[in-house]
This record gives structure tokens, sequence and C-alpha cells, in this order.
């Protein structure tokens, strides 16, 4: 028996029941294991003649035997349990390290886009990250670590992807939460110490600079190691001057101790090899050429190992639109920072915010020779929105209302120019114009932004207003989601100048 007289087998016996996804066929000793769709969910189907498919859980009706061969089929759930069985027949199904290969995050805020975002790789010389979710994403979308893995591994049975990728737990902040992703088998760990950032720094007096720098611990060691150093980076020298080493190490130093203690309770915690990314991108002001200096060889000379870095880079980095400021200015300075990763090497500079920056992209692949990292995710769930524009405009309708309602306490923990004066009202707006709203920043951020509140709004008896319709429509219309999400998700892989695969 082959892949496709199995095929033939189960749609012969089940006929027009389920919808087979002929790439998912796998096999290992003459057992066959595929997904399939009925026109409710999504099923796992094992068929063999061993008792193999005993230890799947399914519903036990649906046990058949199938074909004069006697070969039982089984129909079973898409469950963390059976997920498990198919990621010991199947290694490829585990998510692995990464390091300094070129790398692309694709966060899925509904857990169904891996197989467009595969799509999307295909050909392309880019290591996925598949499951990307940070722990604010988490606490919106009412998922979890497992929960986010689960999902991306089925994403890639179904597409029947055989290569690798991994699994970024996104912005953590605490040891717990790192502790509960190593446990669920994440491979990368992006800690984000801005919690320990301090701020008020630009605004001491040299008095009160000193009385703080004093207090630090390790400040005679520190004056003595960088005081009076310069580097030189594309022809330009970067200097240690005394009360740029006082402001850089006072507002830095609490959070590199941060990501010390982080490193090793991975170090020892984490069996195996692990990508981790330090991200400073979240704070109030730019990282500078100097800090980024700073920050590396502290982290290099501490021990910490790590892969990534995510600096807060020149310019307006807003949600879900184009890089806001001047391109060219971005492109000398950014070019600094690349110099300076390259010098020092070892490490892969990554990009926030990453969705829909077309512009910046060709400088930031170019000028770090691909040692870089890119993060994208509320794109995919605006595409996904989009989708229900399309295919459902009576319930996208109600979903922009609810967003305008919500907008102004959504907005709080976001930086945005958004004017909602500049959406356009919708009651004036057919159908079919719908959908162009996804192609104008303002109504983009107000979809984007208030995508928590959308996904757990309940009505009067607790039940979900839109999470579940919007989940239908996608299964529904699976073609187009796809296909509008893979386009998507390749318009910003093609800016980048990958080998071909
Ligand atoms: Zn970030």
């Amino acid at each position: 028996m082959n892949k496709q007289d199995i095929l033939q087998l189960f749609n012969k016996h089940y006929g027009a029941r389920y919808k087979v996804y002929p790439s998912s066929i796998k096999s290992k000793k003459d057992n066959y294991f595929f997904m399939a769709k009925d026109d409710k969910e999504k099923n796992l189907i094992v068929i063999t003649k061993t008792n193999v498919a005993q230890k799947f859980e399914g519903s036990v009706s649906e046990e058949e035997k199938i074909g004069k061969e006697e070969l039982l089929a089984k129909i079973c759930y898409l469950n963390h349990h059976n997920l498990n069985l198919l990621r010991e027949i199947f290694p490829h199904l585990n998510p692995s390290f990464c390091g300094l290969r070129p790398s692309f995050g694709t966060g899925d805020r509904l857990g169904i886009a891996t197989p467009a975002h595969l799509q999307a790789f295909q050909g392309k010389d880019i290591f996925p990250i598949l499951a990307q979710q940070s722990v604010r994403e988490m606490a919106r979308t009412e998922r979890n670590w497992q929960k986010v893995l689960d999902d991306a591994i089925w994403g890639c049975f179904e597409a029947g992807y055989e290569g690798p990728f991994g699994a970024d737990a996104d912005h953590v902040k605490k040891i717990k939460e790192l502790k509960e992703a190593v446990d669920c088998g994440f491979t990368m760990f992006t800690i984000d110490p801005s919690d320990f950032i301090r701020n008020d720094i630009e605004k001491l007096g040299k008095q009160e600079l000193d009385q703080f720098y004093n207090q630090i611990s390790n400040s005679k060691e520190i004056k003595k190691l960088y005081l009076g150093k310069s580097y030189k980076v594309n022809g330009k020298e970067l200097i240690f001057d005394e009360k740029s080493l006082k402001e850089i190490t006072l507002t830095y130093s609490e959070a590199i101790n941060h990501v010390v203690k982080c490193y090793e309770f991975l170090k020892d915690y984490k069996k195996s090899n692990f990508d981790l990314e330090i991200s400073v991108d979240e704070t109030p002001t730019v990282t500078s050429p100097l800090a980024h200096l700073f920050i590396v060889l502290e982290l290099k000379r501490r021990g910490v190992d790590f892969q990534n870095i995510a600096l807060h880079f020149l310019g307006d980095w807003q949600k879900g639109i184009e890089y806001i400021g001047d391109v060219k200015q971005f492109a000398r300075e950014f070019s600094l920072h690349a110099a300076i990763a390259k010098n020092i090497g070892g490490y892969k500079l990554s990009l926030h915010t990453g969705s829909d920056k077309f512009s910046v992209y060709p400088i930031f692949y170019q000028e770090t020779d691909g040692l870089c990292h890119i993060k994208t995710a509320g794109t995919s769930w605006l595409e996904e929105a989009k989708v229900v524009a399309m295919k459902d405009p009576a319930l996208y309708r109600e979903i922009h209302r609810f967003a305008l309602e919500n907008f102004a306490k959504d907005r709080a923990s976001y930086n945005l120019t958004t004017d909602l004066s500049r959406v356009p009202n919708i009651d004036k707006l057919s159908d079919g114009q719908l959908v162009d709203l996804f192609s104008k920043p303002d109504s983009r951020q107000l979809i984007h932004i208030t995508y928590g509140s959308i996904l757990r709004a309940k009505d009067d008896e607790g039940k979900y207003i839109f999470k579940d319709r919007i989940y239908k429509i996608l299964f529904k219309y699976e073609e187009d989601h796809y296909r509008e999400l893979s386009n998507h998700i390749k318009r910003h892989l093609e800016l980048l100048n990958l080998r071909r695969r």
C-alpha cells in the first residue's frame, strides 16, 4: 500500500464526509496518519493493521474496518495526547534550535495560521519561528504556551511540513513564565527586562547621577572596563565618556542583572540547546549605538550566550502599519548597529513590530548580511479579520462597531497615532468596500489593537460574541484564509534578499 492507495481507500469508504489534506499523509511502518476535516472540525485519521490506533484518543464508534486488507481506520481528536504520540513517531514535528541562521517569526493569535505561514515560507531560505506568542498576547487571547505550541505543530502536520521550525516564548518577564515555556517544549526564549530599565536617567543632575552611580555594586569595575574606551565602528568613533557611561550603566545595569538571572535559570533547567533573545525594544527611548555596545559587551562578559538582541531602533514603530519616520536616517543609524553586531559577532539583530514595515526590510536584511530575526504577529490577525470582512460582512460590521467602542480603553498599552476620525463610517460603505479598510493605517490599527477585547467578548449567557463565529467563517473559507494570509506574509519575505532553496 502506498499513500495514494490509502487515500483512495479512505475516500471510497467515507465518501464525501471528510476532506483529506493530501500533503498531510505520512506513513511509518505500514501505519498511516493524516488530517481530514468534516463540516465541523479537523480530525487526525490513523489507518493501521496493528494496534497502534488504540493509543490514540478518538470516539470509539468511529473505529471502522476498511477495505479487503482489514485495515482499521480511527477518527481521532486533535488533542495534546494525540499530538505527543505523533511527535514521537515523527520527530520532525518537534521545534528546534535556530542559531544564527536568518529567521522570521510569524505570531498566530488564533492558532490556525501555520499552514498559511508555511505556504509563504516555501522555497525561502529562512528559518521559520512558527509558534511565537508573548505573555501579553496569551492573556488577551486566553491561550497558554501549550496551546500555542500545539496549534503550530498541528499546522505543520496539516501542511505535511518536515523542515525545521522554532517556538518562541516572546516577551517573557518572569522566571516562572520561562519555566512553564520550557516545560511545554519551547526552544526560543525572549527575555524582556523592561521592568528593570530606568527611564528617568536623562533627567538627573550631575550630583544625582554620581550618587546613583556609586550605589551600583560593580560601579568601579564598570568604570575600569569602559571609561575612556573607544570603539571604531564604520569609520566612526564611539567613546564611553564619563557622563554617557554613567547614564547607560544606570539605565541598563539592573536589566542586565535580570537577564543574567534568567539565562542562568534556562541554562540549568532547559536540558537541550535553546535560542535566547534579549528585547529592549519596549523602552521609552531609542537605543543608542553606544548603549547597544554596552549591553552586548556586558552580556558577553557575564557569560550570557544569546543569539538575538532586539533594540529600540530609530523611528516610530507602530503596530500593523508601515514604518513612520525618515527611512534614510534610519538606514544611517541602523548601519552603525549592524556594524557593531558584526564587529562583536556571534549574534543577530532582531526587529520587533515587524508587521508591514516594508520600507525598512531591505535595509535590515542587507545591513546585517542576513544575521537577523524579524517578528510579525498582528498582521496575520488583520488578514484574518479581512477575510471575515470579505466573507461575512455583517459579522465584520459588528466587530468593527465593537472595536470602535473599545478603542479608547485598548489603546492605553500601545504607542499609536491612530485618529478614529479618519476611519470611514462603515454605514456608508458597501459590503464590497469593507475590505478597503485594511489598506488604511487608522482602520488597520483599530482592529489590530482591539483583538483581545474582540476575542474575549461574551454575552450575558457567557457565550463568546465573536470568537466562535470568526473561527467558523475562517474554517468554512479556509482556502481564502490561507491564500490571503500567505500572500501577505510573502510580501514581507520577498523584500529580504534571501537565497532560494
Ligand atoms: Zn517586542
